[in-house]
């Protein structure tokens, strides 16, 4: 009896593997076909300057609108989108749509906002990244300056030469690095001298629990510090609430960044934001 449980258990997983399976090949199908149709869209999510409450830059974020009105989570497609491979075109495509829009927005009058890009460590594998990056500020018409990208750690696992050479060609051009999701990945500094970054981002894990338990914010406290010491600049990501918005303006945090101010939205819905927070004239940064 006991050795027949044992055999319907398998069954059951590997049936249910069998299905897991399927469920990816059809949304790697249609992945691709949302790939060639264009079916994406940028939105995108303030940043805030803590002190003067002025919106500096926006994170271009993906989202991938569906028949019914849903939209599929870049969490559940972007794994998929880098085993396959596919995450180089659909990379491209981000980086050159960001570029475009915040050229439109700087020629909205926010001459000073800059656009953040998050960037797969499979995008360094496969392509010259640092050209992709250079014709598409090109065709834009945007700065270096006014693109920074955001990497996670875990690019600097495995073949870190070619990845460092291309990070040193980004860096030549002149666009920034921030790390994304800081405290996630691993205790190894050293990294942080590889990328040349100027801006920490402390992942939303963190900041989610400030003001619950008193746990994580000696340990918020500790990287505001170290960054500030390291001259790097930090941004709160996922701030909800105005409590701990003042727990990290105390701390000597620089940016934040949640759903406190908005999550991330349409170019238009954004531009309407923008306005309502940078509304000082001669501010609008
Ligand atoms: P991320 O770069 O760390 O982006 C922040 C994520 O946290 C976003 O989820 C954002 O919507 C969410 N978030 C922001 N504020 C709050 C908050 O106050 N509360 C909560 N609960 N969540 C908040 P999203 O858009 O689902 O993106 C998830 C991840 O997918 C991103 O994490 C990023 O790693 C990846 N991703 C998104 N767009 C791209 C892209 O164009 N290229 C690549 N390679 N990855 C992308
Ligand atoms: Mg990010
Ligand atoms: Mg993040
Ligand atoms: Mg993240």
């Amino acid at each position: 009896k006991a050795k027949e449980d044992g055999r319907n258990t398998f069954r059951f997983y590997d049936d249910k593997l069998d299905q897991d399976n399927v469920d990816k090949f059809n949304l790697l199908q249609r992945l691709r076909l949302a790939i060639k149709e264009q079916g994406f869209e940028l939105h995108y999510q303030p940043k805030i300057n803590l002190r003067s409450g002025h919106i500096t830059s926006v994170e271009a974020l993906l989202r991938w609108p569906q028949q019914d009105g849903s939209m599929i989570s870049p969490a559940e497609f972007i794994p998929l989108a880098e085993h396959s491979g596919l995450i180089t075109e659909l990379g491209n495509w981000v980086i050159n749509e960001a570029c475009r829009a915040g050229a439109r927005l700087r020629a909205q009058g926010f001459t000073k906002l800059r656009m953040a890009v998050n960037l797969s460590y499979v995008q360094f594998k496969n392509t010259r990244l640092e050209q992709v990056v250079q014709q598409a500020l090109r065709d834009a018409a945007l700065p270096a300056s006014a693109l920074e990208l955001e990497l996670t750690e875990s690019l600097l696992i495995g073949d870190t030469d070619v990845i460092q050479q291309q990070l040193n060609a980004l860096s030549q051009l002149g666009v920034t690095f921030a790390i994304d999701d800081f405290g996630t990945g691993y205790s190894n500094l050293s990294y942080l001298r590889s990328f040349n970054a100027t801006t920490l981002k402390i992942d939303r894990s963190f900041i989610a629990s400030l003001c619950v338990s008193e746990r994580d914010e000696p340990l918020v406290h500790a990287i505001i510090n170290m960054a500030a010491s390291l001259g790097l600049k930090t941004v709160a990501e996922g701030i909800e609430d105005a409590a701990t918005l003042q727990r990290l303006k105390a701390l000597g945090c620089d940016e934040g960044q949640g759903f406190y101010w908005s999550a991330a939205i349409a170019e238009t819905a954004l531009i309407t934001l923008i306005n309502q927070h940078n509304n000082t004239p001669n501010n609008k940064n």
